[in-house]
């Protein structure tokens, strides 16, 4: 029997245990702010920004809201980052991604403190967490590790594929596996034999970014299948980068698309948020 990897249930269950440690600190008069900046008006960047100060909301972090219009500069929004950086008042700062054209990301993202920069996403913090040291964590592959451990599955001594070698997943992702201990292996487009590396896994994550690109035919007999994947099928349905149900039969574990990591990425940027580098 595949078990179904439940996002939804484990996002909940630490956006609750989020929300009683912030109860705790605020008696402690210890509050904690976020700032998030959107830039234009893509609609889906709205709702994540959006979904974003619910999840603040709910669990008692207070949330500052910063709108640019798409022709604002990128001078503008650098200037809105360093007044947010001097702030005593601001933990944390998040620029909610894609930028228009015009605007440098790398420039942007490097200006954020690494100290302020709970998307993990500065090169301090991608270099403390290659080295072992203490800094934020991107996001989506640190709700992944929790995905996995709350759901009784140990990562020491297995065999780990990570299909995908972006910044803010697959690489993140080989280095929190190789974190808890796992054998990693990271396989990208210029890969020769996929389908030879993929079924090695007892551990397969797919951050492919391809709809349904993998089939059964990738996977082990037992594997644990993650799928980072998002996109909108013919009907408008929401998929993963993994072939769900050709995949299911064969896997020990996997995780749905919706419901599985999608969910886990807000609790992690809300745990970045509360539990910031102490
Ligand atoms: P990305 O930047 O497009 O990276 C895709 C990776 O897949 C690249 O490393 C690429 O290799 C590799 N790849 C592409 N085609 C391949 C092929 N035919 N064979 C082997 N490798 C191939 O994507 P991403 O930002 O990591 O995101 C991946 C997926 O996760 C997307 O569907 C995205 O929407 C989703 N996502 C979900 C969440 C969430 O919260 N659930 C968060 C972030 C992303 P090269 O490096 O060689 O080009």
């Amino acid at each position: 029997m595949c078990q179904i990897i439940d996002g939804k249930r484990i996002s909940q269950e630490i956006k609750d245990e989020l929300k009683e440690q912030m109860g705790k600190r605020r008696e402690r008069g210890e509050g904690r702010c976020l700032a998030v900046i959107q830039v234009g008006k893509d609609p889906a960047s709205t709702v994540y920004v959006n979904n974003k100060k619910k999840a603040c909301e709910y669990i008692g972090i207070k949330s500052l809201s910063y709108e640019l219009p798409e022709e604002a500069t990128e001078q503008e929004l650098l200037s809105i980052v360093e007044e947010l950086n001097g702030r005593d008042d601001v933990d944390g700062i998040l620029v909610q991604l894609p930028l228009p054209e015009h605007m440098n990301e790398d420039k942007v993202l490097l200006a954020i403190a690494p100290e302020k920069d709970v998307d993990g996403f500065h090169p301090i913090n991608v270099g403390n967490l290659s080295i072992g040291r203490p800094g934020y964590v991107s996001c989506t592959p640190a709700g992944i590790i929790q995905l996995l451990k709350r759901s009784g599955i140990e990562i020491e001594g297995k065999e780990c594929v990570v299909l995908g070698r972006s910044n803010i997943v697959g690489k993140p992702m080989a280095m929190l596996l190789l974190r808890e201990n796992g054998t990693v292996t990271v396989c990208h487009s210029r890969t020769r034999n996929l389908k030879e590396i993929t079924r090695r896994a007892d551990i397969l994550v797919v951050a492919v970014g391809k709809p349904r690109f993998v089939d059964a035919e990738y996977v082990k007999k037992g594997a644990i299948v993650v799928d980072v994947g998002i996109h909108r099928n013919e009907e408008g349905k929401l998929c993963g980068d993994v072939d769900f149900d050709s995949v299911a039969p064969l896997a020990s574990a996997i995780t749905p698309v919706p419901g599985g990591v999608g969910p886990m990425t807000i609790a992690m940027l809300m745990w970045n948020c509360v539990n910031g580098l102490d």
